[in-house]
């Protein structure tokens, strides 16, 4: 999968691209990262990319030139053979697992990060999609495109070790995921629970289907009525004293 970024700070993404997994999917040709310095795109003298705001008030606002010339240059001139178009945007739409689901079927992607007071409103006729990774207001796109990439690259097949582990991870099933152990068997007094050591597979997989509900109901009670649950998980809810909404009150 090719991701193209547009961005006034390529260099916030070294690290976060150069190491760990995201560098092993690099290596792997799992996954492409084109970042494009959006001041490449200026033509005067001192590359100026911002300007006042119409209308006054203080903060600047992205000029629109620059923008559209890295687009067209790079993705094409014809909106319709270019690749989605991201805008990172406190006023998009919440980033969930879903959508990092869905958007990792795309082969290609590209992403615009805002800066400053944020984009020339006429930009937006450039973008397919805006998102906002959450209910604040940070610096800039640049930390909002790595998480977006991170999270979608995590379900292009290869790049997380385990294929099946993205889709059992927490929010993928709806619910959020069950505790982990590993060695030493006893840590400080603290113990593995029986039931991961018995080798009963059935067992093991109950359990966890039953702590990934608890948890759920004790951090997240909002997610569970937005999944379908069995008989079974609905009997052990209401052990907990979990009342299923109605659904005329939804
Ligand atoms: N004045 C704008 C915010 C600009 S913040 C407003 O009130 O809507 C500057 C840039 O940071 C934005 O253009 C966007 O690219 C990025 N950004 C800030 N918060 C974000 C969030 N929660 N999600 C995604 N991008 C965000």
């Amino acid at each position: 999968m090719r991701f193209d970024i547009f961005t006034l700070f390529p260099g916030m993404f070294t690290g976060v691209f150069d190491d760990s997994i995201l560098q092993r999917a690099r290596d792997a040709g799992l996954i492409q990262l084109h970042l494009h310095n959006i001041r490449d795109y200026t033509h005067d003298k001192h590359h100026i990319t911002d300007d006042y705001a119409y209308g006054g008030g203080g903060g600047m606002v992205m000029k629109p030139e620059p923008i559209f010339e890295a687009v067209e240059t790079i993705l094409g001139a014809d909106p319709a053979q270019r690749p989605p178009l991201i805008l990172t945007s406190p006023q998009g739409r919440v980033f969930n697992s879903h959508l990092a689901r869905a958007h990792a079927q795309h082969p290609h992607l590209a992403i615009l990060c805002g800066h400053y007071e944020g984009i020339d409103e006429r930009v937006r006729t450039l973008v397919t999609d805006e998102i906002s990774i959450g209910d604040y207001v940070l610096t800039g796109g640049e930390i909002p495109a790595m998480v977006l990439i991170d999270a979608i690259a995590r379900f292009i097949p290869g790049v997380v070790g385990d294929p099946g582990a993205p889709h059992q991870d927490s929010h993928a099933t709806g619910l959020l995921e069950y505790p982990h152990y590993t060695r030493p068997l006893e840590y400080r007094g603290m113990r593995v629970p029986d039931i991961l050591i018995s080798g009963h597979h059935l067992n093991v997989e109950r359990w966890r289907r039953q702590q990934s509900l608890k948890r759920t109901l004790e951090r997240r009670p909002d997610l569970l009525t937005n999944i379908p649950l069995t008989e079974d998980d609905k009997k052990f809810l209401q052990q907990l004293g979990w009342t299923p909404i109605p659904t005329s009150n939804l």
